[in-house]
């Protein structure tokens, strides 16, 4: 918008930088199609922290890209462009077998009660298919319902809200757990919220970021979890850096934590690294 003021050639400059991203996405579009069949999607897992028992309780499934000549393509990126297309689906539906299947092959091997956490796109929660995707993931896996947890955007649901009070509770019918994610990004407020079959408020990095620096965040994020607290919600604050938002959560009563802090998403095989079988 400031280009107005400058003159033609920026301009110029920014219809080249615009031309090159759109090529580029139809590029990596075209590439997208392909990275289902020809394996190059994988699971990175972040651990999801109980604050009293300080002991991880979830991992959330965070889809990876190892583009054959980008090398990885980070989901902000692809996401958005699988979103568009409506290749979502497919990849979406992959994932959640991808996933299943190793939280269950990791909970059999350590012998352990871990929960995992998936993304839900706004287009999969319209897609018709999405209930026999989810139940067909488990039942291949041998993962228990009761041990998934699907976390929708405040903005999927806001997009059509009876619809996704529809799906919602259909996808609580088979037993999952549901969590609203990005919490505080959108425009969904507790009382609409409160009409949903939802477990779990994940409250946005964006709000932890900068606890340390302002009274009003810490005001706003106590308030969050007294109000999720209300309507019979649990509450995870997400993208903790550092060991002060850490113990300003635990003041707030917040009962979960993930974040860098934590533990960064890693894959499968290095999850338990260093650690003991429990
Ligand atoms: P999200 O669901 O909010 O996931 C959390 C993101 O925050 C992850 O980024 C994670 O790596 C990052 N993060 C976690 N802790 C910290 C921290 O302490 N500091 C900072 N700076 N970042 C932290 P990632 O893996 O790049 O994923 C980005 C987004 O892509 C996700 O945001 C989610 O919206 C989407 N996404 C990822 N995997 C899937 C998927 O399987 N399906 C769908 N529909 N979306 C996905
Ligand atoms: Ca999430
Ligand atoms: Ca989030
Ligand atoms: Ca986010």
């Amino acid at each position: 918008y400031e280009a107005k003021t400058e003159g033609t050639e920026r301009y110029a400059f920014f219809d080249v930088e615009l031309r090159d991203r759109v090529q580029r996405n139809m590029v990596l579009e075209q590439d997208l199609r392909h990275a289902v069949a020809q394996d190059q999607l994988w699971v990175a897992y972040q651990p999801v922290v109980d604050l009293r028992t300080e002991g991880t309780v979830a991992v959330e499934g965070l889809l990876r890209w190892n583009h054959p000549t980008d090398g990885t393509v980070p989901p902000d990126v692809f996401i958005p462009l699988a979103e568009e297309t409506e290749l979502i689906n497919p990849i979406g539906a992959h994932m959640l077998r991808m996933a299943t299947r190793q939280l269950a092959a990791e909970r059999r091997r350590h012998d352990i009660d871990l929960r995992l956490n998936a993304n839900l796109s706004p287009r999969q929660l319209g897609d018709p298919h999405l209930r026999s995707v989810v139940r067909h993931a488990l039942a291949e896996s041998g993962l228990p319902a009761g041990a998934l947890c699907l976390e929708v955007t405040e903005n999927a649901i806001m997009h059509d809200p009876e619809r996704a009070a529809r799906v919602l509770h259909e996808l609580r019918e088979l037993g999952v757990y549901l969590a609203i994610d990005d919490f505080g990004t959108g425009y969904a407020s507790l009382s609409q919220l409160r009409r949903l079959p939802l477990d779990t408020l994940k409250i946005d990095r964006s709000f932890v970021t900068d606890l340390g620096d302002s009274h009003d965040l810490r005001v706003i994020v106590t308030s969050i979890v007294a109000m999720s607290h209300a309507i019979g919600l649990d509450v995870v604050a997400e993208g903790v850096e550092t060991p002060q938002q850490l113990e300003l959560l635990r003041d707030f009563g917040c009962d979960h934590v993930q974040g860098f802090y934590l533990g960064k998403p890693v894959p499968v095989a290095e999850l338990f690294a260093g650690h003991r079988d429990r």
